[in-house]
């Protein structure tokens, strides 16, 4: 049994001093009930719970952790800038360079305004497309995830119908549907909006077609809007530049966030110079923006990318899961969906419409040391190696095995009801 009295009692505390016991993504509601809450410490590719349970992280904090938790030239890079003086002012030169590295990197991007959140830099991409064509609307990917402003809220408590105004939805990779989008937007489109590919949660993943992605640059080409690619998740696990870049669509403005910095707050938007006059133009800020110590992180952070082979040996490694679990869903005889790039893997279990499977397997892969999600994507980070890989693989062939003996007898999944509805 994994001890879980101290997250038990957090649970507790937390449930009179914290709405709804934990809010946002980090809220385990949507969980097995067995997935601990609170964390004490993480290093590498490992995390500690609260009650001290080692866990091999598949999670990377839903995105943040790319080179390994804790990394010391990245920590060192952080913690020696903050001593000397973080949030000040105003900036250090840190942010010229910053802007340079990054620009420099990204091959559309001529620009850059730095920020905390990715829900921050997506905003200011609305507003800049908005600012450059003095137009209101934008189209986006129904059921994509871009932040929890207002305007792109995925639940409508708190929210107005005027915050959600101006907006056209189209289907992912859906050429008919997105020229059917725009001319509904008519002489109004501001901007489209594009998920660098379909990484929505309770569902396969799915990658940019390139035709779709073309379309897309055609369409902003022929009626002056600009074309955002919302790179926040999946930026730097596909590609050491803007993730549509591997279907050689270059967008006006991307938005950066989540691992650039390995996981201290910072976010980012790129944009190419036609955009520059408008992104002067708009007022945007934040208190702690100009934060030192999280560029210092970023520009270690960037030079490991641009140094080290760490998106190709997170490939590799992901290739090696994805085949081994692959080899295993098939020897217990499981129809198991693995969707996404391998550095960003997602698992559904065929005929598993309340996540029924997903949640027992899932939990068997915790009792065995293993963090996985049963229905958002994952993430690998470049500290996993080969025997981390093997212990999944390790887990899941036993977490099959424990799930075909229970199969015929599992309870319905309660929380997840609402996806049958
Ligand atoms: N865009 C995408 C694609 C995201 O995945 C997220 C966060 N999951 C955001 C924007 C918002 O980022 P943040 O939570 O840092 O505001």
């Amino acid at each position: 049994m994994r001890a879980n009295s101290r997250d038990r009692d957090l649970r507790d505390r937390a449930a009179a001093v914290i709405p709804g016991g934990m809010f946002g993504h980090q809220s385990t509601r949507l969980l097995p009930d067995d997935y601990p809450q609170f964390f004490s410490r993480a290093k590498g590719a490992r995390l500690w719970d609260a009650d001290g349970n080692e866990l091999l992280d598949f999670m990377c904090a839903y995105g943040p952790n790319l080179m390994g938790y804790a990394d010391d030239a990245i920590d060192d890079a952080y913690v020696s800038r903050m001593r000397q003086g973080d949030t000040m002012t105003g900036p250090t030169g840190l942010i010229v360079e910053l802007a340079e590295q990054f620009t420099r990197m990204v091959t559309h991007a001529d620009w850059a305004i730095f920020c905390k959140n990715g829900g921050d830099a997506t905003q200011i991409a609305l507003m800049t497309a908005r600012a450059h064509t003095g137009r209101k609307t934008v189209v986006l990917a129904k059921g994509a995830y871009h932040g929890a402003a207002p305007w792109c809220a995925t639940r409508p408590n708190g929210v107005t119908p005027e915050d959600k105004a101006n907006q056209v939805f189209c289907v992912y990779n859906d050429i008919a549907s997105l020229e059917a989008a725009v001319a509904a937007a008519g002489d109004d489109l501001a901007a489209i909006f594009a998920a660098p590919m379909k990484h929505d949660a309770f569902t396969d993943q799915v990658l940019p077609d390139p035709a779709y992605a073309r379309r897309a640059r055609e369409l902003c080409d022929s009626t002056g809007a600009l074309l955002v690619v919302d790179d926040v998740r999946a930026g730097l696990r596909i590609a050491r530049d803007c993730s549509w870049s591997a279907v050689g669509v270059q967008p006006d403005l991307s938005s950066w966030g989540k691992c650039f910095a390995n996981g201290h707050p910072i976010s980012a938007l790129l944009g190419a110079n036609k955009a520059k006059r408008a992104a002067a133009q708009i007022f945007t800020t934040g208190s702690f923006w100009y934060q030192a110590a999280p560029m210092a992180a970023a520009l270690e952070t960037l030079r490991r990318v641009r140094e080290t082979d760490y998106l190709e040996h997170m490939e590799g490694l992901g290739t090696r899961l994805r085949d081994g679990l692959a080899e295993r869903a098939a020897a217990s005889g499981f129809g198991f969906r693995q969707t996404g790039p391998v550095t960003m893997p997602l698992f559904l279990f065929d005929e598993d419409p309340d996540l029924r499977k997903g949640f027992f397997w899932s939990s068997q892969m915790l009792k065995r040391g293993v963090y996985v999600h049963p229905w958002h994507n994952m993430f690998l980070c470049a500290a996993m190696t080969p025997a981390d890989i093997d212990q999944a693989l390790d887990a899941a062939e036993d977490s099959f095995v424990a799930l075909k003996a229970q199969a015929g007898s599992l309870e319905p999944v309660a929380k997840m009801s609402f996806l049958l509805a």
